[in-house]
């Protein structure tokens, strides 16, 4: 997309195309590309520096179109300095117990303070499909399991509805200490914590990944773009197909976005060669 465009157009025309993608009409979208009626100019240097991101979100669209997955950098990314810093190399001969051994009775961050148990993960180290979540809540906090809760449950019955349980499927979060209240966690938490997620999915080596709520979305895909800019997307990450969908506390506020959480749900079971025992929820 020509990044000389006002950027309020720019981000119209793109939830077109992405909403046009999402009905199937990429082709459509990647033929008016292409098809070169017309020869754009470069955009002007002090374009380039002033939106960097929005011609790599145009560029990987286009991509996606193509071949049915978005690169991360398809998403406006954060500066370097931001605090989502992760580590960018795999371990060699890294294991999970190794990860959990290594965290100890971590007091990294602040969160440490206020917690009962770390919340370090849970299920197949030999998973297909690994679902990331924020952060232990209460119940978790106090069972040292991820998604036990309420929300855990509705998840637990998501992960059934594809045909699996959860001894199938890996879950874990972002921060595996409690924040307080339930709180987002801050920034310098994420990145304090989140190097060890990074290792954990490079141990089980998934072949998807879902991402449940914005948090765990933002801090893999490196954006602080909302959940409702790339959710039911595939991205890249390290090789990996990467989906983002609603948390299943979200969905226990509002039930009507289930049946948008069951069609991206369905996109990771059509990747993984799943069939259902239901249609739909
Ligand atoms: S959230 Fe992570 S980094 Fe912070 S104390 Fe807990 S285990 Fe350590």
């Amino acid at each position: 997309m020509d990044s000389r465009l006002p950027k309020p157009s720019r981000e119209k025309l793109e939830a077109w195309f992405r909403y046009y993608n999402d009905l199937n009409f990429g082709e459509f979208y990647i033929d008016r590309r292409t098809m070169g009626k017309r020869s754009v100019k470069p955009p002007a240097i002090g374009a380039q520096i002033a939106e960097p991101a929005i011609s790599l979100t145009a560029r990987a669209a286009a991509t996606a179109s193509r071949i049915g997955v978005l690169p991360a950098s398809a998403l406006p990314v954060i500066q370097e300095s931001s605090l989502f810093e992760a580590i960018d190399r795999r371990v060699e001969g890294d294991t999970l117990e190794l990860i959990r051994e290594n965290l100890g009775e971590c007091t990294r961050c602040r969160l440490h303070k206020q917690r009962n148990k770390i919340v370090f993960g849970v299920g197949n180290p030999r998973a297909e499909l690994v679902f990331v979540g924020e952060g232990p809540g209460h119940d978790e906090d106090i069972q040292g399991l991820p998604f036990v809760g309420r929300a855990g449950k509705l998840l637990t019955q998501m992960i059934e509805a594809m045909g699996l349980t959860r001894d199938d499927v890996y879950i874990c979060n972002v921060v595996k200490c409690r924040p307080p209240e339930n709180r987002k966690p801050e920034d310098d938490e994420v990145a304090t914590c989140s190097p060890y997620l990074y290792r954990q999915l490079d141990v089980i080596a998934p072949k998807a990944i879902v991402c449940l709520g914005g948090v765990a979305a933002q801090t893999l895909l490196k954006t602080k773009d909302p959940i409702s800019r790339f959710r039911g997307n595939w991205y890249d990450f390290r090789n990996t197909k990467l989906l983002a969908t609603y948390h299943p506390a979200y969905l226990l506020r509002n039930p009507a976005a289930k049946s948008e959480v069951w069609k991206d749900l369905q996109k990771v079971m059509a990747h993984l060669g799943l069939k259902s025992k239901k249609t739909s929820r």
